[in-house]
């Protein structure tokens, strides 16, 4: 065993850029480096970079070129949907109430809670089940008269769970409300065609399918308003102001056309790398369990929860070993509380403090798996032999 190995296997946290997304943004750098709302042809060249990016990615998910805001992440995405949505439904009288579930990523839940705490709306989050699946029927029980938007995402962060997503658009439909879909850790791996999913608005972000950090759109249906969760200029139609930021769109674009173009293959590996992480670790380690659904999941994720075990506890051990993982969200890293999407699967904390995810990439190999077989069992019982701090 070779102590010098690595191996990455939080590819949920983030993605390298492919090498082929870098070309495509360099010339915006150095070369069309016009501000794309100038007059001038330095302005109309960059204008055009954004304008066929826009195109590009209005395609892939099956809307017109007018429906994509882009923004600087998918938080900055999820903020605009949701401030937006509702602040303007507020203004033009038409509710007060969003319904979400407890398994969002923080980028919808703080901004609800925001919503909430200084702005006086209602929140409803509707429960899950131990697969971290929304119900469509609790969505349809949770809508009210003045509901306005409900907020599910596509597939979670942490467990991998994909949501009846256009089931749950129905139930908000039929009662008058929007939808809203977290699309972040789904894009380059799952469909994305709006119309299929019946979605109105839409987030995703450029570095979780290996294009540069920093960079997101937001899918907008036609015909709705969104109050701008940045003022300022007029860009994106008024919905988000800010000079583009043309390199980086250049390369969201190229990122998500390639990962269509290569999505069969790319699944295809993952699943079989992802099926080869979890029946490893269910037999070799004990009291040990898979989180999220066992066959509607993300094709890349495999993620456990084992009892007794503290979870940041045992990345640390895994990092001495070269392996880097997640215990869920990226940003909970290094928090000693209990993952709040294990709790709301019903996991008591002597499970939920033992999350680990496990995500592979284009990059993982057959050798990077038996490595993680080889490690993670080992480190699990040395960690629970320590005790749980919390
Ligand atoms: N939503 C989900 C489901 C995520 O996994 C993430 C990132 O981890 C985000 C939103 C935030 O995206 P960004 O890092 O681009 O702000």
């Amino acid at each position: 065993m070779s102590l010098s190995r690595t191996v990455y296997l939080d590819y949920a946290a983030t993605t390298p850029v492919d090498p082929r997304v870098l070309e495509a943004m360099l010339p915006f750098f150095t070369e069309t480096y016009g501000n794309p709302s100038s007059i001038h042809r330095f302005g109309r060249a960059a204008e055009q970079a954004v304008e066929d990016a826009r195109e590009r990615v209005a395609r892939i998910l099956g809307c017109t070129p007018g429906e994509i805001v882009f923004t600087s992440c998918g938080s900055e995405s999820d903020n605009l949907a949701l401030r937006g949505a509702m602040l303007t439904a507020r203004r033009d009288g038409r509710g007060q109430h969003l319904v979400t579930s407890p398994v969002e990523h923080s980028a919808v839940t703080q901004t609800a809670h925001q919503l909430a705490e200084l702005l006086g709306f209602a929140v409803t989050q509707v429960p899950v089940d131990r697969h971290a699946r929304v119900d469509p029927v609790e969505v349809a029980r949770a809508c009210r008269e003045d509901t306005t938007l409900v907020s599910v995402m596509y597939a979670n962060n942490e467990v991998g769970t994909v949501q009846p997503l256009a089931a749950i658009a129905a139930a908000a439909h039929q009662h008058g409300a929007l939808m809203h879909t977290d699309a972040v850790q789904a894009a380059g791996q799952l469909p994305l065609d709006v119309r299929t999913l019946g979605v109105d608005l839409l987030a995703i972000s450029a570095h979780k399918f290996y294009g540069p950090k920093g960079i997101g759109a937001l899918y907008v249906r036609n015909g709705i308003a969104l109050a701008p969760s940045q003022s300022g200029g007029g860009q994106e139609n008024g919905r988000r102001a800010g000079t583009h930021n043309v390199a980086f769109i250049v390369g969201l674009a190229r990122a998500l056309e390639i990962a269509y173009e290569e999505a069969a293959r790319h699944n295809a590996h993952y699943q079989q790398l992802r099926d080869r992480l979890i029946d490893g670790i269910l037999a070799s380690v004990p009291d040990a369990q898979l989180t999220g659904h066992p066959r509607e999941r993300l094709p890349n994720n495999a993620s456990f929860v084992f009892q007794h075990v503290d979870g940041n506890a045992l990345l640390m051990h895994l990092d001495l070993k070269g392996i880097a993982a997640s215990s869920g969200s990226a940003c909970k890293v290094g928090s000693p509380e209990p993952s709040a999407v294990l709790l709301s699967m019903g996991f008591d904390r002597t499970w939920a403090l033992g999350g680990l995810r496990l995500t592979v990439g284009r990059h993982t190999t057959d050798e990077d798996i038996d490595y993680a077989l080889e490690v993670i069992p080992d480190a699990v019982e040395r960690v629970r032999k320590l005790g749980v701090a919390g």
